[in-house]
């Protein structure tokens, strides 16, 4: 049977640990036997046999006769030396030869076994459980989702197919059960009905399933993760609420950030009018000014929430500086951000770009590339069989000098994005010293390898994990948000009653809450506010779009819960 890892975890805990003690003492009692047998073997050569033997050759002689080896290079020629000789070998043979293993047995082997034929997973939950969020497919993305779950003290379950990973999820603490997400019976039994969300994240075709069969007798919402971003319909149609392109969103973003030119800003995501965006500063006449000197939104209308520096988000202020390596953040409608598109202009010498890694994300990242005409390199070890539409150069991006033939000394960017959290630090490191200055942006498949590869020079990391946990938990919250980066997110929100006619000032929601507010949605569909000045009045009906930190969020929330 393979003994995984985290199975040795087994003999740290409980009555196992004991036991250990146990052994330890044991180990040593057999050290001082073996000790106190050598000196005397070297004694009674010295007086019986005339023979001077080191104390090393004496533990030597011990341990080949307790384990009845017997080699016979040493060996005793007088009848009180054959006694010895016998004792030495008869205590081995109790305590060597049996009470040891046998103590092995019945202390740690027998009892380990014991567990794992008891183990029965759980195969359902009891009819009055509720609210809980079940989770088909358990990996760095829902590990993520749980982690905050467990936070909020929200119930989960993670339904496993396979036995033996229940065995060891559960083993780490987590609430699992095991059955066929396809089956009916058991997916009542796990109160299907009752849940609050069910995530599905298994292979497209699987999530299609589980959409159908939860759907025969259930409208508990599903959110599902899709692989392939056109199926996003059929899953739908299937029965999903939402569906959820995450590797083509993190491509884009990837992409979005690799390039310091294009002219277009690369839109986030949406509430309502309300566009939120990102555009590189390079590509602006603002380079080198301050947010106040460049004037913003005095020119176009658009709020700047947000500079991405070397990885480092900020929330800026009037005198932040626009450096040409940063990126903008941006709040505003589609019309305010063509005028901000109007300033900028395509640079001079158009960015070339490397991608490493043609899976579904490089892909995705290439695409959005290919949609601003911007000239990329893909290199992958092997073929891509769903893109039809992307050349790729054939070979391990690791060899020496692939990336060199490639073109990597003309490209202005690099995306690293291989599944391979290791290959992606290799490649990061081993880029950013041959080019200091290159932009280089990368994926990190576990989120404990983000600082990694931040130390290794990339300027920027999107880690899958945390991008998905984030998206999938703001779904389960019903919130609706867009996360910027693991700790800020924009968020919509009604006006808390108790501060319709307040201006911005009087409310102090800034002070009080430390959210900031982004703009405002009058109740008419008119255009949103952005960056409403302090001295606006706050009227009924109004939406609020705010900025800060899930900390501040659920603080802003709390405190004018009852005027919601
Ligand atoms: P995803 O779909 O999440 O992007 P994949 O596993 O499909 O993930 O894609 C990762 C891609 O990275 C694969 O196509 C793989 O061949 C490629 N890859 C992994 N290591 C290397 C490497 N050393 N050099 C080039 N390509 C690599
Ligand atoms: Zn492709």
């Amino acid at each position: 049977m393979k003994l995984p890892v985290s199975e040795f975890t087994y003999f740290l805990r409980g009555e196992a640990r004991k036991n250990l003690k146990i052994l330890i003492a044991y180990v040593l009692f057999l050290t001082l036997m073996i000790l106190f047998y050598a000196q005397l073997f070297v004694l009674l050569m010295a007086v019986l046999e005339d023979n001077h033997y080191s104390f090393a050759t004496g533990i030597y002689w011990t341990v080949v006769t307790m384990s009845t080896l017997g080699y016979g290079d040493y060996v005793f020629t007088t009848d009180f030396g054959h006694l010895f000789s016998a004792l030495v070998t008869f205590s081995g043979v109790i305590f060597m030869l049996i009470l040891l293993p046998f103590g092995m047995i019945s202390l740690f082997l027998a009892p380990w076994i014991e567990q794992r034929l008891r183990y029965r997973p759980h195969s359902m939950l009891a009819e009055d459980y509720r609210n809980h969020i079940i989770i088909f497919g358990y990996d760095t993305i829902t590990r993520a989702l749980i982690r905050k779950l467990v936070s909020h003290n929200t119930p989960y379950v993670v339904v496993c197919i396979d036995p033996n990973q229940a065995y060891k999820l559960e083993e780490e603490g987590l609430n699992v059960v095991v059955g066929s997400p396809t089956n009916v019976h058991f997916l009542k039994n796990i109160q299907v009905a009752q849940a609050r969300h069910i995530i599905a994240n298994l292979t497209d075709p699987l999530n299609t399933n589980i959409c159908l069969t939860v759907r025969s007798f259930s409208d508990t919402p599903i959110a599902t993760l899709v692989d392939e971003s056109d199926r996003s319909d059929l899953l739908r149609l299937a029965g999903a609420n939402r569906a959820i392109p995450l590797k083509r969103i993190l491509g884009s973003y990837l992409a979005s950030r690799a390039t310091t030119m294009g002219a277009t800003a690369h839109i986030l995501d949406a509430f309502g009018k309300l566009l939120i965006a990102e555009m590189p500063v390079k590509s602006t006449p603002f380079v080198g000014q301050t947010l106040a000197q460049a004037q913003i939104r005095q020119q176009t209308g658009l709020a700047v929430i947000g500079l991405w520096e070397r990885g480092t988000f900020t929330v800026p202020e009037a005198s932040s500086l626009l450096s040409p390596k940063a990126l903008m953040v941006l709040a505003g409608t589609r019309e305010q951000l063509q005028s901000l598109e109007m300033f900028a202009e395509e640079q001079e010498g158009a960015d070339r770009i490397m991608v490493l890694g043609h899976g579904r994300i490089g892909c995705s990242a290439a695409s959005y590339l290919e949609r601003r005409g911007i000239p990329f390199v893909l290199i992958d070890q092997k073929n891509n069989p769903d893109c039809m539409d992307h050349i790729t150069v054939i070979g391990d991006a690791t060899t020496h000098n692939l990336l060199q033939e490639s073109g990597i000394e003309e490209a202005k960017g690099l995306i690293v994005t291989t599944n391979d959290d290791s290959t992606n630090i290799f490649l990061t490191l081993a880029s950013r010293r041959h080019r200091p200055h290159m932009r280089i942006v990368a994926r990190s498949n576990n989120e404990e390898n983000v600082e990694q590869l931040y130390a290794a020079g990339a300027d920027f990391v999107v880690s899958n994990a945390s991008v998905g946990a984030n998206i999938l938990n703001n779904v389960l919250e019903g919130k609706e948000s867009i996360f910027l980066t693991e700790g800020i997110d924009v968020f919509r929100t009604q006006l808390p009653t108790t501060l319709v006619g307040m201006t911005i000032a009087e409310s102090q929601i800034r002070p009080k809450t430390g959210c900031s507010i982004v703009a405002l949605e009058p109740p008419d569909s008119s255009d949103p506010i952005v960056s409403p000045p302090p001295e606006t009045v706050l009227k009924e009906g109004y939406g609020l779009i705010l900025i800060g930190s899930p900390d501040e969020e659920e603080d802003f929330s709390r405190r004018f819960r009852s005027a919601l």
